[in-house]
């Protein structure tokens, strides 16, 4: 049996003729950019988030440099990311000109720890930005409240976590700006690059909608110089057609995960927790491994493909060499990184494939 890590495949085959249809539109109406299927979605994932505004852009990473700069950060601004993310989140704020202030993570959740967050404020941090990774949602009430007492601004990356809920609110409303990303093997993929971002005030919504496309408010009234950061008709189309989905396949994805939790009891891994009063999305579903490198090699002989995300926490990759970080600057983000391996996850996972997975991972680990 061979078992995907992602089966984009097995989403398009069961919803082939509402995403046809929403392409075939667009390319009738040579909608491809701005116009209405691009309004009508973002209207639509506003609802879906239970906001005013969303504003869509070409990628996820794009939102969250738009995000800092809307916000006012950059040169001389000092911005907290976790050491364990995809380097999106420390990219943007390169972008800017701010600087990186890498924080460690908690050894439950993955996500980024307040009290390591603490610990790095300086009178030059003006952002933090907490990721919701693997669709667990952060400490946000700790963040929020470190937030107001040093008046830093929060933006959510919620690149992972479409539809995740902390304390009753949708993961991205909670901080000054949320950030999306609609890359095809997300929870909600479109079928190229495709993000977005929302704020906590209309005005900043108003501001990124013209920073992402050339600083206009009309077709030739430039009221800033921006950029070319658009989300396009015919992804907007199939985002779409799919969104009325998002909710059903995250059931599933909730699913998959009692699942695995049930079938991989006896091996006693150490596996993702998630706060009170939250909703994980389990975008990613990731175990704790020793001699992970080698089990995802068995696992592959096996037709079973696994994931790293990711292989190593950021201070230690070498974009970032000449910050000279040390594995006991970030102890906790950087043992979890060397252990974990992501295991097939995608809504359509049937329960035959799941007793494959976890019966090969118990042979491979010799267990039985
Ligand atoms: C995917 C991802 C992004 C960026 O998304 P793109 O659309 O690929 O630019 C940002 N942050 C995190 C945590 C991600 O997983």
């Amino acid at each position: 049996m061979h078992i995907p890590l992602v089966d984009l495949k097995a989403q398009y085959h069961a919803h082939r003729e509402q995403i046809d249809d929403a392409i075939s539109s667009v390319i009738d109406e040579s909608a491809f950019i701005g116009g209405e299927y691009v309004k009508l979605f973002e209207e639509q994932f506003a609802e879906f988030l239970g906001i005013n505004n969303f504003v869509g852009c070409a990628n996820g990473t794009d939102a969250i440099e738009i995000a800092l700069r809307v916000l006012g950060i950059g040169r001389g601004d000092e911005v907290i990311v976790p050491a364990h993310t995809w380097i999106s989140t420390s990219e943007a704020v390169t972008s800017v000109g701010a600087t990186i202030v890498f924080a460690d993570t908690l050894a439950d959740t993955y996500t980024i720890d307040p009290v390591s967050v603490e610990g790095r404020i300086t009178s030059r941090t003006k952002a933090i930005i907490p990721v919701h990774l693997y669709g667990c949602p952060c400490d946000m009430d700790s963040i929020c409240s470190l937030a107001g007492k040093f008046d830093i601004k929060v933006i959510e990356d919620s690149a992972q976590a479409h539809g995740a809920i902390y304390r009753g609110k949708k993961v991205g409303t909670i901080g000054d700006a949320g950030t999306f990303s609609f890359y095809p093997g997300k929870n909600l993929g479109a079928y190229g690059d495709a993000g977005g971002m929302v704020f906590k005030r209309e005005e900043n919504a108003a501001r990124a909608r013209m920073m992402a496309d050339h600083g206009r408010v009309g077709k030739h009234n430039h009221v800033i110089e921006g950029r070319n950061s658009r989300l396009d008709g015919l992804q907007a189309a199939i985002l779409s057609a799919k969104l009325p989905n998002l909710e059903a396949w995250t059931l599933k994805r909730e699913r998959v995960a009692a699942r695995y939790a049930e079938l991989l009891a006896p091996l006693e891994l150490k596996l993702q927790k998630s706060p009170p009063e939250s909703r994980h999305v389990h975008h990613i579903y990731a175990i704790q491994i020793e001699d992970r490198d080698a089990t995802q090699n068995r696992m592959a002989a096996r037709g079973i493909e696994t994931g790293i995300h990711y292989p190593s926490a950021l201070p230690f990759i070498k974009p970032y060499a000449h910050l000279n970080h040390i594995p006991k600057d970030f102890p906790v983000a950087h043992r979890v990184t060397s252990k974990v391996l992501s295991l097939p996850m995608y809504p359509e996972l049937s329960d035959e494939q799941l007793h494959y997975i976890v019966n090969q991972l118990t042979e491979v680990m010799g267990l039985k």
